[in-house]
């Protein structure tokens, strides 16, 4: 059979994860937390699977999570989005992205996306016969160019897809980021794909600029967010799309046959644990910024240095002064000589730079942090 993707192999996260088990190493490279999910989510979960609740959701979303979706966007962000028509549970957010990417994307168009990228973008744009643009954002900084960016758009060019807080650079964009990125879509007509995911975790009280805050951003928008980020539940897989009626109607098209809806009893839980216990979102971002800091502090000792971690559950870590390795080999050194699991930067980019910087996840228990940087402070 002829490969629609030949030129990609098996992810980076499983490659990882996987060399991570064979060599019993501490695993901070796949980013998920390795503590539970909150005891009334999964109390729930039982509660809604022994109770009969095990048929398939409505193909949009159960009726109560869509309205809490709805609820937390407007105590979020201040904009009232209409449950039943804007709002679509989808199973985890690379869903959401897929399908509104399919919805958008015909063949030739192209897309916007910033390097490093995470790395479910690229197959989706091109599986839609788009083709796309990459425009590398480098080490320290990660900033985005907008005068590049306004260089790359074409007749062609369809959306941008932006990711705040950024994976894996951890940036957030900036009010001025926002206000330049509406210009330019409002200038030639493009539509905006805004990988939300780590919404909920800022740091140094930056309030995150979610495209929901801007009537007319959102009123060209496609906004995803992942529970399993929030509610430390990656293995569920369940996110959500936001959109205005008109984009969401044709993105639940694609939805529709994609996987129909999403898992029932996983809807029910969620939107209890939102409606009842809504202090775990608003002290998400306090949670993660301890960790971030005992992270850094313990590591402060080694050679690596440290980029400033802005918000997602991950630390950046330029090694140039410990080895000449290139990312991918520095990494593979680590997990099987020094027993730490990271990810490697290059991998996110379509032309990678020579940066020599790798990601660490803190989504992990003190006592596995503290241990993972005595080992990294070795070095
Ligand atoms: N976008 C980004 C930037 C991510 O980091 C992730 C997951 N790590 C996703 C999308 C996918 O989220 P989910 O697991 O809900 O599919
Ligand atoms: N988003 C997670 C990360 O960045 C991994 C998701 C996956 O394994 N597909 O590490």
């Amino acid at each position: 059979m002829q490969s629609k993707l030949p030129n990609l192999g098996v992810s980076i996260f499983s490659q990882m994860t996987g060399l991570a088990n064979q060599y019993q190493a501490l695993n901070l490279s796949q980013g998920f937390p390795e503590f539970d999910a909150p005891t009334l989510l999964k109390e729930r979960l039982a509660h809604y699977s022994q109770s009969g609740f095990n048929q398939y959701a409505p193909s949009s979303g159960v009726p109560a999570l869509q309205q809490q979706i709805a609820e937390l966007v407007e105590r979020k962000y201040g904009l009232a989005v209409n449950a039943e028509h804007s709002v679509t549970v989808t199973s985890g957010a690379t869903e959401a992205l897929y399908v509104a990417i399919q919805a958008l994307v015909s063949p030739e168009d192209e897309v916007i996306v910033f390097d490093p990228a995470y790395d479910s973008y690229k197959p989706a744009i091109e599986l839609a016969g788009g083709k796309t643009v990459h425009i590398a954002l480098t080490a320290p900084d990660y900033k985005v160019d907008w005068q590049q960016v306004a260089e790359a758009i074409t007749d062609k060019t369809k959306a941008i897809i932006i990711n705040t807080p950024h994976n894996p650079s951890t940036k957030t964009l900036k009010q001025a980021d926002i206000e330049s990125l509406k210009v330019l879509l409002e200038q030639h007509d493009l539509y905006l794909i805004s990988d939300e995911v780590y919404e909920h975790i800022c740091f140094d009280g930056q309030a995150h600029l979610s495209a929901l805050r801007d009537e007319s951003l959102f009123a060209r928008s496609f906004v995803v967010s992942s529970f399993g980020k929030t509610f430390h539940c990656t293995g569920w897989k369940m996110g959500y799309c936001v959109a205005p009626a008109a984009l969401m109607t044709e993105f639940r098209k694609i939805h529709q046959y994609v996987n129909f809806s999403s898992f029932t009893p996983a809807q029910l839980a969620i939107a209890d644990a939102m409606a009842e216990q809504p202090e775990h979102i608003d002290e998400l971002s306090a949670f993660y910024q301890q960790k971030r800091d005992l992270l850094i502090e313990a590591l402060a000792p080694s050679r690596f240095k440290i980029l400033p971690s802005e918000g997602t559950y991950f630390l950046l870590l330029d090694y140039s002064d410990i080895s000449e390795l290139d990312d991918m080999a520095f990494c593979e050194y680590l997990v099987k000589d020094e027993g730490v699991a990271a990810i490697p930067l290059s991998v996110f980019y379509n032309q990678a730079p020579n940066d020599k910087v790798i990601r660490l996840c803190f989504a992990k228990e003190d006592s596995t942090l503290i241990a993972a940087a005595e080992k990294l402070c070795q070095l």
